[in-house]
């Protein structure tokens, strides 16, 4: 936390605009983990000051900018601020309910750009550990990185932090899957589910090991990667101009029809912030 604003609004920045990873290099290294379909092996660590805080909470509304691309803002709500882009969310369904459009023949509600564009921008919950990608150690790279994770995802992780089998009782500090000493990597297991992504197969692995020598964990622990930062929302002026922008592609456009997205849908595998 010995940040200075300006710092942190510089990296919240850069946060907010960088493109996703996989688009082409160039951007140097990015902070963040990326992950392919299929089984994805870290190993999360623990927190540099107290264990159990090794990961923090979040909320992002994800919007397209005017070339289509899909951006952040991070929610003010969290952090007990008013935000812009959640009133406008609101507002977005008065205006859809106001048009009173009902149900079509097959009993489904009648959607409209208003409907639409708030079930796009809804606040989704985010939540951030640091993490070894197992993938990028093997390839000599530095395999510490940001991991952002959807509701879903997270509640695997949390299920195999409390679940007595990844406990270990001979150990008089009951070591869960984040010890360095024993601890058990982690499966993020991507599949697809339809048109979208699942984390639901994920896992840690039963068997529990050292997160690495201890040279290796020395450094990884000693990473510069600021959970805390990750905390920090988007500025109240920052929403309110997003808002304007959303407001005016409302109107010249067409609608697009969206599908309707099941509960868990809300990372189409772009968990990043
Ligand atoms: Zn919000």
């Amino acid at each position: 936390m010995a940040k200075t604003l300006a710092e942190l609004r510089e990296m919240h920045k850069k946060i907010m605009t960088e493109d996703k990873p996989q688009g082409g290099g160039g951007q140097g290294v990015s902070n963040w983990a990326t992950f392919q379909d299929g089984d994805n092996m870290v190993r999360f660590l623990p927190g540099k000051n107290d264990p159990l805080e090794f990961f923090v909470e979040g909320a992002v509304h994800k919007y397209q900018n005017s070339e289509g691309q899909w951006r952040n803002y991070k929610c003010r709500k969290p952090a007990g601020e008013k935000c812009p882009v959640c009133d406008f969310y609101f507002d977005l369904w008065r205006r859809h309910k106001d048009l009173n459009l009902g149900k079509d023949a097959t009993g489904k509600n009648v959607k409209s750009k208003f409907g639409d564009m708030a079930t796009k921008i809804k606040a989704k919950e985010r939540f951030y550990a640091i993490g070894v990608v197992r993938a990028l150690e093997e390839a000599g790279e530095d395999p510490v990185k940001f991991i952002a994770m959807s509701k879903q995802l997270f509640d695997r992780v949390m299920s195999a932090m409390i679940n007595e089998d990844f406990q270990d009782e001979d150990d008089p500090d009951n070591s869960t899957i984040i010890d360095i000493e024993r601890g058990n990597d982690f499966n993020i297991r991507i599949t697809q589910q339809g048109q979208w992504k699942s984390f639901v197969e994920s896992q840690a692995k039963y068997k529990k090991t050292r997160a690495g020598n201890p040279a290796q964990v020395a450094e990884w622990m000693d990473n510069e990667l600021n959970l805390q930062s990750l905390v920090e929302v988007g500025s109240y002026e920052e929403g309110k101009e997003l808002v304007m922008n959303l407001e005016a592609s409302l109107n010249p456009i067409k609608t697009e029809t969206t599908s309707e997205a099941p509960p868990w849908s809300d990372d189409k595998g772009d968990l990043q912030v």
